[in-house]
Formats: C-alpha cells, structure tokens, sequence
C-alpha cells in the first residue's frame, strides 16, 4: 500500500494553517510546527481584533512587489469566492462592511481562529508548538527539520510559511529568511509596510494628537506616486491614520530607494486654488480689523491656524487681515493647497502590519508554490515578496498562497 506524504508545515500562521488543513484534506500526514507555545497569535491581532478576513473586490492592482503578475494565479485559484466558501463551511458567517472589507458576523477574530483549529484536530494534524525551525536540509528522499531544541524530523515536502519581519511580538522575526537563504532563495529587501510615517518637521510636538480631514499623495523627486484621502493624524514623530497607512508602502519604497520623499496634503481638495483664495479674501474683507488668525476659525482645525500662517511665511499671525497683502493670502492658500513634508523614515518593525519584500517569486512556480531550486519545498503567505493594501488583502494572499502550497505539496 502507498504510504502517505509526510508534510512539515513551518510556521502556524494564517498561510501554515490553510496549507495544513488543505494538505490533510488531500490525504497527506501533517505536522505543523510553530516556535510560538499557540499557533495562530497574528489572527487574534487582526482587524483591531475582528479579523478583515478577505475583500469582496480582490484585484491584482491592490498587490506590490518586485513581480505582482506572480500573484495572479494563486489570488484566481484561491479567490475571495472561494475563500469565503471555506470559512462558511467551517461555520464562519461572512459579512461585507464598507469598501468590500469582509469580516465574520460573531466580530471576534478568535472565531476565524477557533473553527482553522478545530479543523486541523478533525484533519488530525499534529500541532508542535515551542518548536523553532533552525534548519531545512534537502536529503535524497525528502528532507530533515532540525529544531533549536535539537530534535531533527524527517519528511517528503516542507511547506515554509514562517511570515515576515512585520509585528514581531506576534511571532514572525524573519527567521523564515534565514532557512530560505541557506537553500539558495533570494531575498528582497523588506521594508515594514502599512505603518505610521516620520516626518522632518519643526512644529509636530504642537500638533501631536490633532486629525485633520485632506487628500494626501506621496511625491518622490517631484512625482506622484500615489493618492489618498481621508482623517489623518498627526503624532509626535510624526503622521498617521487610514490614508496613510495605505500610502506608507509607496513611501517605504522610496526610501528604500534613497528617493527624496515627501507627504503632500491638500486640505481642500474639493475647490481650486483660486476658489480658495477667493474665500480666504471674502474672510479677511468680513473681518478687517481682526487679527489675520481669526479669520481662519470655522475654516479649519484650530489647531492648524498658526502653524500653517508659519508654513506659509507670516511669523505674526496677530495682525489685523486689513494689513495683510495680495501675496500674502496667495501663499495661505497655496500651502492649504500644497502642504508638503519630509517623510524621513518608517516606523519600525513593532508597529507595522506586513512586510513589504521577500522571498523572490522568481525561483518559485506561481500554479503550485514550489520552489524551482529545490523539489518539495514550498512557500506561502507574507514571506514571499507580496503584500497587500490594507482590507483584507493580506490575508488573503495568505488563505490563498497556503491552500496552494498545501494542496500542490499533497500530491504524490
Ligand atoms: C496588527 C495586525 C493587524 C492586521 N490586520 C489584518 C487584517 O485585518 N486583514 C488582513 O488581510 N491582514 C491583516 N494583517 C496582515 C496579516 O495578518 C498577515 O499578512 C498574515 O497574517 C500573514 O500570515 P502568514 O501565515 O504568512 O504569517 P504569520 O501570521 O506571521 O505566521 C507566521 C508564523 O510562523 C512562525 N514562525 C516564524 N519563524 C519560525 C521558525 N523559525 N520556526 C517555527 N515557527 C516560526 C511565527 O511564530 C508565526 O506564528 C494584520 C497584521 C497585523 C500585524
């Protein structure tokens, strides 16, 4: 009688756990290791704690990396449809919430993660927690796992699914890096992605906690490389908030690049410059003997007055509106217009929610997850260098590339 294919499965994230439970439902003996003492801590973080699990509107466009095209096959094999379909059978309600983001209708994460467990224990798949992988050795038959605690396993595939450098805390260091390395994967570059921005900008601690609505695009030497809006949130060290978060890929990357990089904020993006200027005179005509500050209350966030009067040039923002000139008012507007700031950096690892960068998709087939330099090894989810928009995007790259892996490792 042929015997089973024996699967290690490195890594008990949301990729490892797909890849386990699609293995084990296509015969194969599993055996999930996890360096963590539970598996699946990364999930429970998810969407503030409810799990986005997918997005109704999966499109390759919301995907970067060195090579996106690679995401194609396994996003179309593994869609949002068939996703959705997997937790519904495994008893998770789906519900869609505004733009196409889908969480389960019980609002805990830990549901997501209660039913992918329960079905491994109904799959039999043998869970080893506080198991650190040191080493993946190819031998002739398979291979041998070597763990820090100095055990070695042996088996026919290896599916590597340790994620990426992003949220430390919640298990995924970069170690997977290292494991693919010593078997002659390339890695590119990670960068921590959907995270906060540091600004080189005078004036932060005075505005630290204040939100403002506005447009916002990141601009390298002079470019737009993306847009954005929404409510921003200036910090400390600098910017936050959804439009950011969005946009802190592109700006990763061009600082990765040493690209000057620069947060531009419109904060009226509805109306033209000169409709804005036209409004800014209105104001100052109605209130002449008022100081120039005043004539901003009701406009925007109070909080903002003055430094953008700084911004613009006007170091006294006491004086009265009738003394300020024609050129004065031009360069308000302009900078309500155009606000433009210094990104000077990233914040760090801890705070970011994926990793942009990885395993190079080169030596690896899109259609199965296999390594082209060494049969029987796979990979799937936040390691390989893939990521996502935020809403869903990520996980689901992860459902998708595990089921892949999974199933593909599966066969005989
Ligand atoms: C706070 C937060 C919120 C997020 N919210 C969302 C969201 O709502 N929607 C969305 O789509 N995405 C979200 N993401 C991103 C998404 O969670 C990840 O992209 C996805 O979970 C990655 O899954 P993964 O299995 O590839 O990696 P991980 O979940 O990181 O799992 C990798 C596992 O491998 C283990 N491991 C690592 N090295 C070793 C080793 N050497 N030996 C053994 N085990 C090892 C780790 O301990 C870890 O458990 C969020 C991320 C964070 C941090």
């Amino acid at each position: 009688m042929d015997k089973n294919i024996k699967i290690l499965i490195i890594g008990g994230g949301a990729a490892g756990m797909t890849a386990a439970i699609t293995a084990a439902r296509n015969g194969a003996e599993v055996i999930l290791l996890e360096q963590l003492s539970r598996v699946g801590k990364k999930i429970l973080a998810t969407g503030n704690g409810r799990c986005n699990l997918t997005n109704s509107d999966i499109d390759i466009k919301r995907y970067h990396g060195n090579n996106i095209k690679f995401a194609f096959a396994p996003l179309k094999q593994f869609d949002q449809y068939k996703t959705i379909e997997f937790f519904e059978d495994l008893g998770i309600c789906c519900i869609e919430e505004s733009d196409g983001k889908v969480f389960p209708a019980s609002n805990q994460a830990s549901s997501v993660l209660d039913v992918l467990r329960y079905e491994m224990s109904r799959l039999k798949v043998v869970e080893m927690c506080d198991s650190v992988v040191t080493l993946i050795a190819p031998k002739s038959h398979g291979f041998e796992v070597s763990l820090k605690n100095g055990k070695i396993l042996k088996c026919d595939k290896v599916i590597l699914a340790t994620g990426g450098k992003a949220s430390p805390g919640l298990g995924s260091n970069g170690s997977g890096y290292d494991l693919a390395r010593t078997l002659g994967h390339k890695i590119i570059q990670p960068f921590p992605a959907l995270v906060k921005l540091k600004l080189d900008a005078p004036f932060l601690k005075s505005i630290s906690g204040a939100k403002i609505v506005s447009e916002v695009a990141i601009e390298s030497d002079g470019r737009v490389i993306r847009r954005d809006n929404g409510e921003i949130l200036f910090t400390d060290y600098g910017i936050s908030g959804p439009p950011i978060i969005q946009l802190s890929r592109c700006a990763g990357e061009q600082l990765r690049n040493n690209k000057k990089t620069e947060v531009v904020l419109d904060l009226f993006p509805k109306i033209t410059f000169k409709e804005l200027l036209s409004l800014l005179e209105k104001r100052r005509l109605l209130r002449e003997d008022k100081s120039f500050d005043f004539s901003f209350i009701g406009l925007i966030n109070k909080r903002f007055i003055n430094i953008i009067l700084h911004e613009s040039g006007i170091s006294n923002s006491k004086i009265p509106c009738k003394d300020i000139r024609d050129e004065q008012l031009e360069l308000v507007a302009g900078k309500m217009k155009r606000w433009a700031m210094t990104v000077s950096g990233t914040q760090s690892w801890n705070e970011a929610q994926v990793t942009a960068g990885g395993i190079d998709v080169s030596d690896i087939n899109p259609e199965t997850m296999e390594s082209k330099l060494i049969p029987g090894l796979y990979f799937a989810g936040e390691i390989i260098d893939i990521d996502g928009d935020c809403g869903g995007f990520n996980l689901q790259w992860a459902w998708s590339s595990g089921f892949i892996a999974g199933l593909y490792a599966a066969q005989k």
